[in-house]
C-alpha cells in the first residue's frame, strides 16, 4: 500500500473509533440516499482507488451489477504492478468491464495536477453522478466543480471531501458497502418518484452535522465509562 494510502487508513481508523464503530443513523439514511441517487443518474460510475479495492473489492463489484454503475480505477500513485493488483483483485471478485486503466483513452479533469486528472471519457468522463469512497479533498471538489454529482463515504465528517460531495456516508467503508448492497436489493424496483422523495429529503450539511454531535455524545459517554472505571477502582482500594 502507498504511504499516504496508509496515513488515510490511520485516519478513518481514529474516526471509527470516535463514532463507535458502528453504522449510525444519519450514514444509514445517507447510505439510502446515496443508492437512491446512484439508480436515478443516468451514467453513474463508481470509483476505486487502491484502499477501497483492498478493502471491499467484491462489494464494490457487487453493488456494481445491482446498480449498473461500472467500475473505474483512480490510482493517487499511478503504478503499473498496482493498477494490476486492483483490476486483478476486482476481475476475482467477477468484475467484466474495467474502466480507467493504462490501457484505455483518456480524458483530464481540468484545474488538477498529478495522475488523478486522467478520467476514462466513458466512465467518470461522462458521468453524471460519481461514488468516490476514500477520496481526497482535492479531487472532490473538481469533480463538482466540472459538474458531477458526488458521492462519497468517509468516516471523517469534517473532511473537505465529506463537505464537498452531495451525498456523504460516515461510516467504515467495510460496514457502508454491505449497507448499500442491501438498500441497493430493497430500492431497485421503487418507481422514481419515490427514489427522488428520498433523495430530496436528504440534507448532507444537516447529516454532517448529525454525525459531529454523535462524536460528541459518543465522547460524553466515554467520558462517563471512565469516571466510573475510576470510582469502581477507589472503592475498591485499588491505588
Ligand atoms: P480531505 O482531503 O478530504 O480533506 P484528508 O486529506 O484528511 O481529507 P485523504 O487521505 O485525502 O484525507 O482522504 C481519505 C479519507 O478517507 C479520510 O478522511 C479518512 O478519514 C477516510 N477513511 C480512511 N479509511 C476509511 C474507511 N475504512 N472507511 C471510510 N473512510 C475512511
Ligand atoms: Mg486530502
Amino acid at each position: 500500500m502507498a504511504t499516504a494510502g496508509l496515513l488515510a487508513h490511520g485516519r478513518g481508523e481514529a474516526f471509527d473509533y470516535l463514532i463507535g464503530e458502528r453504522t449510525r443513523d444519519n450514514a444509514r439514511a445517507a447510505a439510502r440516499a446515496a443508492v437512491a441517487s446512484m439508480f436515478l443518474a443516468e451514467h453513474p460510475v463508481i470509483s476505486v482507488n487502491g484502499n477501497a479495492c483492498s478493502l471491499v473489492a467484491s462489494e464494490l463489484v457487487e453493488l456494481s451489477q445491482i446498480t449498473g454503475a461500472p467500475l473505474e480505477v483512480n490510482l493517487f500513485y499511478y503504478r503499473k504492478e498496482r493498477e494490476d493488483a486492483i483490476v486483478n483483485a476486482l476481475r476475482e471478485s467477477g468484475a467484466d468491464v474495467i474502466l480507467g486503466t493504462s490501457n484505455r483513452p483518456s480524458a483530464t479533469i481540468p484545474e488538477l495536477s498529478s495522475n488523478r486528472r486522467k478520467v476514462d471519457p466513458e466512465g467518470i468522463g461522462r458521468a453524471d453522478l460519481v461514488l468516490v469512497p476514500l477520496e481526497d479533498g482535492d479531487r472532490t471538489e473538481a469533480l463538482r466543480r466540472i459538474g458531477k454529482r458526488v458521492v462519497t463515504i468517509d468516516l471523517n465528517p469534517m473532511s473537505r471531501t465529506s463537505v464537498y460531495s452531495h451525498i456523504t456516508i460516515v461510516d467504515n467503508i467495510v460496514r457502508a458497502l454491505p449497507l448499500m448492497i442491501e438498500l441497493a436489493h430493497e430500492l431497485k424496483n421503487a418507481s422514481r418518484d419515490e427514489l427522488t422523495s428520498i433523495v430530496s429529503n436528504f440534507d448532507n450539511i444537516e447529516n454532517l452535522r448529525e454525525a459531529i454531535a454523535t462524536i460528541k455524545s459518543h465522547l460524553t459517554e466515554q467520558a462517563r465509562t471512565i469516571d466510573e472505571a475510576t470510582r469502581v477502582l477507589s472503592e475498591t482500594g485499588g491505588s
